[in-house]
């Protein structure tokens, strides 16, 4: 997707922060932090949102490889004792970038939703 931000940070022409990357995800710090840790993570192919994953197609494996690797990043950046994950969803579920994304956030003691 040409005019998507995430597209063009994995393609390499915006600069991210990198924490994780293989052939299939990516990681990278959120460039305005809700906490002290605030890790994006994203699958390499453009995915619009949660809505778009489907378990007969190839897509969910993306979004298992991010949940599974969320964990061992935690980990090593010393929040494994409790953090939050999240993804936004469409208008009103605050989604401001339309390529799936979920957000690794903590490094502080987390309210009920903030
Ligand atoms: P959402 O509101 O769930 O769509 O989250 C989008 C997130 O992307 C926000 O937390 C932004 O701060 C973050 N973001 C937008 N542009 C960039 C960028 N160029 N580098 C890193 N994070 C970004
Ligand atoms: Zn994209």
């Amino acid at each position: 997707m040409s005019d998507c931000v995430f597209c063009k940070i994995i393609a390499g022409e915006i600069p991210s922060e990198k924490v994780y990357e293989d052939d299939e995800i990516l990681m990278f710090h959120d460039i305005n932090k809700s906490a002290p840790v605030h890790i994006l993570c994203v699958p390499k192919i453009h995915i619009d949102s949660l809505n778009d994953l489907n378990l007969n197609h190839e897509n969910i494996k993306y979004a298992a490889r991010i949940l599974e690797k969320i964990p061992e990043i935690a980990k090593s950046f010393g929040i494994s004792g409790g953090y939050r994950v999240i993804t936004n969803i469409g208008e009103d579920g605050g989604q401001s970038v339309k390529h799936l994304h979920f957000h690794v956030i903590g490094g502080r003691k987390l309210g009920y939703l903030g």
